[in-house]
């Protein structure tokens, strides 16, 4: 099992004059001085029906970055069988011939292709350079080589034989195809979605967000030219209940690898339920879905620490990740410090299109996005007990800027601390510092996810205390830090309750998920 030790591809800094500036600053010029065609890829073709949806940036809905062909029930079927016929081949290929194709994908992104997929990200989802690079290059390329090496630690762990007796167990894939439907807001998750199911040698059909195409396109040609064979991945841009209708009947659905919103992934499991005597095995449902996430300060932090996490956990990508920081607790005595020095660094903050570098802040991902946050806003404007501190202004002229706002609520139960926004909003609420204990309480119950959470305080006993009060309200959990941002192999990322099946994305959990094992006794 000897493969290259995997470590976090380091985070380029696309400092004025560096040479990956340059890089990026010419893959966005070409990016905008086209208009591409985004065909379907199906048992390695490339399918163009003629029907096509519009690709434009979020940032500049004007523009006209791509048009993206689009498939109907006969696309999906097309699909489920180029994956069926690569399957047998697939399966049987050596281990190390699968890592080794995945390793390339890694390098080709980590080289070639980093400028590409970065500038795709920035234009097709609205993501910053920085934002950009620890997705579409970092994180993707993270998860490529990480998960070779927790596939060769899974095949590694064997039961023990006896005398005369040789018992072992072999991984193998699932019989018959797993679906992959991944969100818009990370390159990485799409891709690995699709490639761990793949490198543990089963096969993908791929359902990418609409908002997703651009980059989706990017890493089809990526998989393509690190050599994977055709039919193995398997890219449709078709209607989701169309393809739905499709998939959930047939008898060799496998399994989900879902991200997206908690009602979808639970209206597929009840179809999915519904349809469960027709499939040959019981499907594999993995998937990880929304976040209601906190940060919690105690009244010993340090206020400087609260401030830099709240602005960085709930303004990062505009707010559009689903561990992002959107409801906070401040106790009472830190709160004029943290306000201050929020207020200041929001105030740092330029707002504007992904191409001018010096933009922290982008658009939202759709218009609907945009009239969503705009409406919570304006209730939040017209309601007495709430005060607006920071932001409140939108504006959808151009591209979908909402400002980052901060909210301050009196009712920690206000719909903005209990549901999910997915924008630049965060909403506040300062307790009593003797309140601490009850605060927890009112964290626990107040959301029905438990993704992301943090604590800040410097005394001991309080974060002893909301770590163990806490446990279940998060599945990651920080100290002293923000929400956001898990490193692949640092913090396997995942939550519970209503935030998903938990089975840490780029972990050996994951891609155990992936595996029907076969025990095998040999006696001699
Ligand atoms: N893994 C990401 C983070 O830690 C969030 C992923 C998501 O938004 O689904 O920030």
């Amino acid at each position: 099992f000897n493969v290259p030790a995997p470590q976090n591809e380091p985070v380029l800094n696309y400092g004025p004059r560096s040479i990956e500036r340059a890089a990026l600053k010419a893959a966005l010029a070409e990016g905008r001085a086209q208009v591409i065609d985004i065909p379907m890829y199906i048992g390695g073709e490339e399918v163009r029906t003629g029907k096509t949806l519009e690709v434009r940036p979020p940032h500049d809905h004007k523009h006209l970055l791509a048009n993206a062909h689009e498939g109907d029930a006969s696309h999906v079927k097309a699909a489920i069988d180029a994956a069926l016929a690569a399957k047998e081949n697939w399966e049987i290929m050596p281990w190390e011939q699968r890592a080794a194709i995945f390793l390339k994908a890694a390098d080709l992104l980590a080289g070639p292709y980093r400028a590409k997929i970065n500038a795709a990200t920035m234009l097709g989802q609205s993501k910053n350079a920085y934002q950009a690079e620890i997705d579409a290059a970092c994180e993707f390329i993270d998860f490529l080589r990480f998960n070779v090496q927790y596939m060769t630690e899974i095949y590694a762990q064997q039961p023990i034989s006896s005398k005369g007796v040789w018992n072992r167990v072999e991984h193998r894939p699932l019989e018959g195809f797993i679906f992959a439907i991944t969100p818009f807001n990370f390159t990485a998750i799409a891709g690995n979605l699709c490639a761990a199911p793949a490198l543990m040698g089963n096969v993908v059909v791929w359902k990418p967000a609409p908002t997703q195409l651009y980059t989706a396109n990017v890493i089809m040609q990526v998989f393509n030219e690190a050599g994977l064979p055709p039919g193995v991945i398997n890219m449709i841009n078709v209607d989701g209940p169309v393809a739905g209708d499709v998939i959930f009947t047939h008898r060799d659905f496998a399994g989900l690898h879902f991200t997206g919103s908690t009602h979808v992934f639970q209206n597929l499991w009840k179809i999915i339920g519904n349809n469960i005597s027709n499939y040959r095995s019981y499907p594999r449902i993995v998937g990880e879905t929304g976040g209601k996430d906190f940060v919690l300060a105690h009244s010993s932090a340090n206020a400087e620490v609260v401030a830099t996490a709240l602005v960085r956990g709930a303004f990062e990508y505009q707010g559009q990740k689903c561990s992002a920081a959107s409801r906070a607790y401040i106790a009472k005595s830190i709160w004029p410090a943290v306000k201050e020095k929020m207020i200041a660094d929001i105030a740092s903050f330029k707002v504007g299109p992904t191409e001018d570098f010096e933009n922290f802040v982008n658009a939202v991902i759709t218009e609907a996005s945009f009239d969503k946050l705009a409406k919570y806003i304006d209730e939040a404007k017209a309601n007495p007990d709430v005060e607006i501190i920071t932001g409140g202004t939108y504006d959808k002229s151009v591209g979908y800027f909402v400002q980052p706002t901060v909210i301050q609520v009196q009712d920690p139960y206000y719909v903005t601390m209990c549901e999910e926004l997915f924008g630049p909003v965060l909403s506040i609420y300062v307790y009593e510092d003797e309140q601490f204990e009850e605060i927890m309480n009112i964290i626990d119950n107040t959301s029905p996810y438990a993704l992301t959470g943090s604590i800040i305080a410097q005394d001991r006993y309080a974060v002893t205390q909301a770590t163990t009060r806490l446990r279940n309200a998060a599945g990651n959990f920080y100290i002293n830090d923000k929400p956001t941002g898990a490193v692949v192999g640092q913090q396997p990322f995942g939550g519970a309750r209503g935030s998903g099946t938990n089975d840490k994305a780029g972990s050996m959990q994951n891609l155990l998920r992936w595996s029907s094992p076969r025990t095998i006794k040999e006696t001699f």
